[in-house]
């Protein structure tokens, strides 16, 4: 009997053409990821010691990413594959395109992605489906509303519940890919400012990627809409410019069609 070559045993590893192509709005197959350390091959080189099973081979491991991530429950099943954008709608195709291309490209991604748009168009599914995508890589992720996040800053500066806020925020500092939902939620108060300055300032400086999620834009709607840097600042829009690429995703509610069910 032959035995197989190594070209052949090399072969499981995903042709490049597999991602040659765009996304099609209308594709429901799975979303092909590729693990950022072995290339889909399973065995992970370590420099200058020799090779080993690959970590994303190990199926704990992303139990325990996805447990860690702190995924809220109502978004535990949004991924890539079951985003659909609305047909004729170029915003909700471009957003999920970016959200594919940064699972796809990641660790050669230098920039996060700030989706902008109206309640229900699908920012915080796309931001969620990226963390799932990533998760798969093997990437640590982490999820946090905001005003979540703010509201647990707060409590950890009651000291009977002896947490402090830096056990609340390594986690966030630390991470990965961090999404950030609802961005200019929170009332601005300067503590409020002060917090996200801190908080997104920390993550630039240790070029950790973070992808936020806002109901606010950049151009007043209508005159007494607010804008995004009325509720965060203009250091801190001006900063975003910098860390992520801005996509506005456009629509209607999607809730709306669970009503018509
Ligand atoms: P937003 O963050 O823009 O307010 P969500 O992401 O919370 O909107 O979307 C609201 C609900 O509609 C979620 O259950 C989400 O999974 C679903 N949804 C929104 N847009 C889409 C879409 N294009 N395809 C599939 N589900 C969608």
């Amino acid at each position: 009997m032959p035995s197989h070559s190594n070209a052949q045993r090399l072969a499981i590893v995903p042709d490049a053409e597999d991602f040659a192509h765009e996304p099609q709005a209308h594709s429901t197959s799975k979303v092909p990821v590729v693990c950022a350390f072995c290339y889909g091959a399973g065995m992970e080189v370590i420099p200058g010691k020799g090779a080993r099973g690959c970590r994303c081979r190990d199926q704990n491991v992303q139990a325990r990413l996805l447990e860690s991530a702190h995924i809220p429950r109502r978004y535990s099943e949004c991924s890539l594959s079951n985003y659909h954008p609305v047909s004729n709608n170029g915003t909700q195709l471009r957003a999920f395109n970016y959200a594919y291309r940064f699972v796809r490209e990641y660790p050669s991604v230098d920039r996060g992605l700030l989706l902008m748009g109206p309640c229900g168009v699908g920012k915080t599914h796309l931001a969620v489906a990226t963390l799932h995508g990533l998760i798969e890589k093997g990437i640590p992720c982490l999820f946090y509303e905001f005003g979540a996040l703010l509201k647990e800053i707060q409590e950890s500066y009651n000291l009977a519940l002896q947490i402090s806020e830096l056990k609340v925020l390594a986690p966030v500092y630390e991470t990965e890919v961090l999404v950030l939902d609802e961005l200019g939620a929170v009332k601005p108060t300067d503590w409020v400012r002060d917090t996200m300055m801190q908080i997104i300032n920390t993550r630039y400086n240790s070029r950790k990627l973070t992808i936020f999620t806002t109901n606010y834009m950049d151009e007043h709607r209508e005159q007494k809409d607010e804008v995004l840097e009325d509720r965060i600042g203009v250091r801190l829009r001006s900063r975003l410019y910098e860390m992520c690429k801005t996509t506005i995703v456009e629509g209607e509610d999607y809730r709306h069609r669970f009503d018509e069910e």
